[in-house]
């Protein structure tokens, strides 16, 4: 039996699904691009920031938002279908490949996954949406970390991963001092970036340390930390705090259709966009836990579909 297959599925709509859309379309690939809808992940990570400014071309900087929308249309342009569904489920079994939304089936000979990653949050009081999520709580420094509300303030960081390090460093420029606090009394990042946090002089680090609240009001104000140790808590003035407990890589729809790593990052043939499965590529932070930053994510969508173009053109001349 032969069914009616899309020559390229893409499913993520971050930079990497829509740059992997834009090469594929104007390749005439047609590409249909799954947007996500419930999942929260259309337009991918970048909804969640404000200005862009290591975003190349863009000298006066762009919103996360605006720049998304700019990459949507432009994919567009070239006639990719952008359907605003999630897919639930794939079907790897065989070829085509089966895809699953809540609101249909249809069958690809190839799939881009660009599902990206997502920020980790901890369940804090005053951190959740509705609360002070987005009004001085982040999950993303060097997203968020220019706003003026943190101008010449303390900020606090949760975390003890390169990515808390990280972020601790790049919120100095703005910060009167910064505060990592720390559950443990050792890092878990690498020592390089260990030692520079130790060793700059407006970061300081809470050891043992958990944060039980965040208080303010339209804005972050004080920060509840608690000394796991001697289990005394303490208020400091805060306008952020940021959380750097790991990323998640949206893999749980995959189920199992692809092979992941240790962290349910999608596993990739080194030195290709290839999973375990042929026909089937991954581009993003869905299978990156190193850079994470949308530029990479583009290219990786780039060379995703450019793989699959010469596979597709191959497979057109019978190869
Ligand atoms: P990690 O998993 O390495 O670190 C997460 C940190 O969050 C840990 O210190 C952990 O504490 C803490 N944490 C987790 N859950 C909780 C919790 N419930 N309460 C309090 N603290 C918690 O994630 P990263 O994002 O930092 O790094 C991920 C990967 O990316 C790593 O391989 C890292 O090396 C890499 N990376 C590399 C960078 C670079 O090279 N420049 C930059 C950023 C990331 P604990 O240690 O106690 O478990």
């Amino acid at each position: 039996m032969t069914v009616d297959a899309i020559k390229v599925a893409v499913i993520g709509s971050g930079p990497s699904g829509y740059s992997a859309a834009i090469y594929a379309a104007r390749a005439m690939l047609q590409p249909v691009l799954f947007a996500g809808f419930q999942s929260g992940i259309a337009g991918g990570q970048l909804m969640t920031t404000t200005d862009v400014e290591n975003y190349p071309g863009f000298s006066d900087g762009v919103s996360g938002p605006e720049l998304m929308d700019r990459m949507q249309k432009q994919a567009e342009k070239f006639g990719t279908k952008v359907l605003l569904e999630d897919v639930i489920s794939l079907d790897t079994s065989k070829r085509p490949f089966l895809i699953e939304t809540q609101e249909r089936t249809l069958y690809a000979h190839f799939i881009i996954i660009a599902t990206g990653a997502s920020a980790k949050r901890l369940d804090i009081k005053g951190t959740r949406d509705g609360e002070l999520w987005q009004k001085g709580v982040s999950a993303c420094a060097v997203c968020d970390g220019a706003m003026p509300l943190f101008r010449n303030k303390d900020l606090f960081v949760i975390g003890g991963g390169d990515s808390a390090m990280e972020e601790a460093l790049f919120l100095t420029r703005y910060a009167s001092r910064v505060f990592i606090v720390h559950r443990r009394d050792v890092f878990r990042a690498s020592k390089i970036m260990a030692d520079r946090v130790l060793h700059h002089p407006k970061i300081t680090v809470l050891w043992d340390s958990v944060v039980e609240e965040v208080l303010g009001d339209s804005v972050v104000r004080s920060i509840r930390i608690k000394n796991v140790k001697t289990d005394t808590a303490e208020i400091h003035p805060a306008a952020g705090v940021f959380f750097a407990v790991g990323h998640e890589p949206n893999t749980a729809f995959l189920n199992g259709a692809v092979q992941l790593d240790e962290l349910g990052y999608v596993r990739l043939i080194p030195g290709t966009n290839k999973t375990s499965v042929p026909g089937i590529f991954a581009a993003g932070d869905v299978h990156d836990r190193k850079f994470r930053q949308a530029i990479t994510a583009a290219a990786a969508g780039c060379m995703a579909s450019m793989e699959v173009e010469r596979e597709w053109s191959a497979m057109e001349m019978g190869g």
